[in-house]
């Protein structure tokens, strides 16, 4: 079977598994399993190749095989955590390497004997992808019509991502974890632009009105008209902003 690279993004939800094994046979077996089931597959021979790729972006989880020609899975995987969460499957042959997957506590998230059937393979690949999904579920939190990761910095609002900067995000965060408060522009500036050198109440203004113009984008887009929705910053004369979060 002739090994396709990753597509790009017309296949992107479609979760893309690498498989780090230099015995031919296995990965080939394994390959067929996942892509049988809906998977995006892609292997590669020496451990020395799974860093750069799984930088390069794309790679949902990781099957490593411990005893690869170049470097050891436990070497590749120490070198995986030291920049990404991806999760890693361990391939094991029986002889003494299954402890040492156990006790190293090398941050892989499981691991499949040899000789293992690929079924049972594709159910841990399956098991692992789902419990990150619901970790990623998890780290969300709903404010009525916004939902905002502050682990990952992500604000969605009307279930859509918005697109913001730094500031943005930041105002928009401070405003929403107390809905309805008025804040004042000195208290945005103080909470956002703590480490900045430089703010005014212009700054502040600023960004409210591109915020505004964000909120508004997504509501036209997601409607196909403008419903007249009121905009969920609001203006107090004099005092500062506040935000009404609405129904979710
Ligand atoms: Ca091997």
């Amino acid at each position: 079977m002739p090994d396709a690279a990753f597509p790009t993004t017309a296949m992107a939800a479609m979760p893309a598994i690498l498989i780090a094994e230099d015995e031919t046979a296995i990965a080939e077996t394994v390959l067929y399993a996942l892509r049988s089931e809906g998977f995006t597959a892609d292997h590669v021979l020496l451990g020395g190749e799974v860093v750069p790729r799984v930088r390069a972006g794309g790679v949902d989880l990781v099957v490593l095989d411990v005893g690869l020609p170049d470097i050891t899975g436990f070497e590749v995987c120490r070198a995986l955590r030291a920049f990404s969460e991806v999760p890693v499957i361990f391939l094991t042959a029986r002889d003494g390497e299954i402890d040492r997957v156990v006790g190293l506590e090398l941050g892989a998230d499981d691991y499949v004997v040899k000789p293992f059937s690929p079924r049972e393979l594709v159910a841990r690949v399956r098991a692992r992808l789902r419990r990150r999904t619901q970790a990623e579920a998890a780290s969300w939190q709903s404010h009525g019509a916004f939902e905002i990761d502050r682990d990952g910095k992500r604000i969605r609002y009307r279930g859509r991502a918005l697109d913001l900067t730094r500031y943005e995000y930041g105002v928009l965060e401070v405003l929403m974890l107390r809905p309805g408060a008025v804040l004042s522009r000195t208290q945005l500036m103080d909470r956002v632009w703590a480490d900045a050198l430089e703010s005014s109440d212009r700054t502040v203004d600023t960004h409210i009105k591109t915020l505004r113009a964000k909120l508004r984008a997504l509501d036209e887009r997601g409607d196909g008209h403008e419903d007249g929705r009121d905009d969920p910053i609001r203006t107090h004369r004099g005092l500062g902003y506040s935000l009404e979060v609405g129904n979710g």
